[in-house]
C-alpha cells in the first residue's frame, strides 16, 4: 500500500488506474488504520496506518486472522461476532462506530474508536474496519481531568477561604474591638430580633444597662491604659456571667455594657443583674479614688418587659437606663429594676 510514485504515471494511467490510485493515496495518507478481512475474518489488506499503530508490517498480518489484533476477551469471540452475524445479520459493530481495545504486536493494549464498513466484492462478503488509535485522546482527556478536578479542589479551597475571610469580616463588623464582645450594631439587631420572638412566645424580655462606677476619676489616676484594661475584664466578667443559650452582652459605649436576657421572670433577671454587680466586685480591681470603694464596681438598671406591655426597644432601653440612673443617685454599686 504505497502512495503512487509519480504524478505523471496518473496522468497517462487509465481511469481504473486513476481510482485504484486515489484509493491507495487515501489509504496511505489516512492517519487511521484501515484493515478489510473476509468473511473468515482473515486479514487481506493492511493500509501503511494500520502498520503503524500496530508494529506488524503488512507482509506480517495478510493472510492471518484479525484476532491477533485483538486482546481477549475478543480475540476468542471474534470468530463467533462474526458468524453471529452470518447467520442472523444483527450488527454489533458494522456501521456503528464504538471504542474499544486494540492488541499491538509488543502486547500493549492501546484505546481505539472502530467503525467497520461491510460490502461485496465479486459476490464476495468483506468488511473493512477503520480504527483511530485514542491513545493521545486518552491522555488528553485523562489530563483534562484532572486538571478539571485540581481546578475544581482550588475553587473549593477559595471559595471555602472568602467563606471565612467573609465571617470574620461579619464577626468584626459586629465585634467591639476593645473588649471583644458585640458592639452596638450587633446589640441593636439582637435587641429587635429577642423582641420580636418574646412577642411571638409572649415571653418577657430583659434589658440590662451596666456601668463602671466614676471611672472618669479610674482614668485620671491610672492612665487610659490601665482604663482599657479595666474595661476587659469587666467585659470578660459579664460576657461569662450570662452564657446561657440567647443571651447576649455587648458594648453600649464607653465604660457601658448592655445585656439582653429573653425569657426571665422579674426575679430572675434583678438575680442574673446582680451576679454580674458581684462578679464585677469580685474582680477586686484596685480603684482609689472611688468615694465608694477602694474597688472599681458597677450600677446596673434593669428594664423586663411584660406580656402584655406593648413596648418598643427604645421604650425598653430608656427605662433600663432610668433604673441606672436611679441605682447612681441611690449611691451606685447596685442594681435597680423596673419591673415588666
Ligand atoms: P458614673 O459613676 O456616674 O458613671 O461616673 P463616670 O466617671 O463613670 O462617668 P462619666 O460618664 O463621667 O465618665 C466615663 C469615662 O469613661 C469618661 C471616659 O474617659 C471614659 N471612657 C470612655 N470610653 C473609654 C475607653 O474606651 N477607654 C478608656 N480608658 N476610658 C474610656
Ligand atoms: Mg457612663
Ligand atoms: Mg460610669
Amino acid at each position: 500500500m504505497s502512495l503512487s510514485a509519480n504524478i505523471w504515471d496518473d496522468l497517462f494511467a487509465s481511469s481504473a488506474d486513476i481510482s485504484q490510485t486515489r484509493l491507495e493515496a487515501v489509504l496511505a495518507l489516512s492517519a487511521d488504520a484501515i484493515i478489510t478481512i473476509n468473511e473468515q475474518g482473515i486479514i487481506e489488506t493492511f493500509s501503511g496506518s494500520a502498520e503503524r499503530i500496530f508494529g506488524y508490517s503488512a507482509a506480517e498480518v495478510v493472510g492471518k486472522s484479525v484476532n491477533m489484533l485483538m486482546p481477549e476477551p475478543h480475540a476468542s469471540n471474534h470468530d463467533g461476532y462474526i458468524n453471529a452475524y452470518l447467520r442472523t445479520g444483527v450488527k454489533r459493530v458494522i456501521g456503528i462506530g464504538r471504542e474499544t481495545v486494540a492488541l499491538q504486536r509488543d502486547g500493549t493494549q492501546i484505546p481505539v474508536a472502530l467503525a467497520v464498513i461491510e460490502s461485496r466484492i465479486q459476490g464476495r462478503r468483506v468488511f473493512t474496519g477503520i480504527l483511530r488509535d485514542l491513545t493521545h485522546t486518552k491522555k488528553v482527556e485523562r489530563e483534562l481531568d484532572e486538571h478539571r478536578s485540581q481546578l475544581e479542589i482550588l475553587v473549593a479551597a477559595r471559595t471555602a477561604a472568602l467563606v471565612e475571610a467573609n465571617r470574620k469580616l461579619q464577626q468584626l463588623a459586629l465585634t467591639d474591638p476593645l473588649t471583644g464582645v458585640a458592639n452596638r450594631r450587633k446589640l441593636d439587631e439582637v435587641l429587635e430580633l429577642e423582641l420580636l420572638r418574646a412577642q411571638r412566645h409572649q415571653t418577657q424580655l430583659a434589658v440590662m444597662l451596666c456601668d463602671v462606677d466614676h471611672f472618669k476619676q479610674y482614668n485620671d489616676y491610672y492612665g487610659h491604659t490601665a482604663g482599657d484594661k479595666c474595661l476587659r475584664a469587666v467585659a470578660e466578667v459579664i460576657s461569662a456571667t450570662f452564657k446561657r443559650a440567647g443571651e447576649t452582652c455587648a458594648r453600649y459605649g464607653g465604660e457601658e455594657f448592655a445585656v439582653v436576657l429573653p425569657s426571665v421572670t422579674d426575679v430572675q433577671a434583678a438575680e442574673r443583674a446582680e451576679m454580674a454587680r458581684q462578679a464585677v466586685w469580685d474582680l477586686d480591681l484596685e480603684h482609689r479614688t472611688s468615694s465608694i470603694s477602694r474597688r472599681v464596681t458597677m450600677s446596673i438598671g434593669v428594664a423586663v418587659k411584660s406580656v402584655d406591655r406593648p413596648e418598643t426597644v427604645q421604650q425598653i432601653v430608656e427605662r433600663a437606663d432610668e433604673a441606672l440612673y436611679r441605682a447612681k443617685k441611690r449611691g451606685r454599686n447596685r442594681i435597680v429594676l423596673s419591673a415588666g
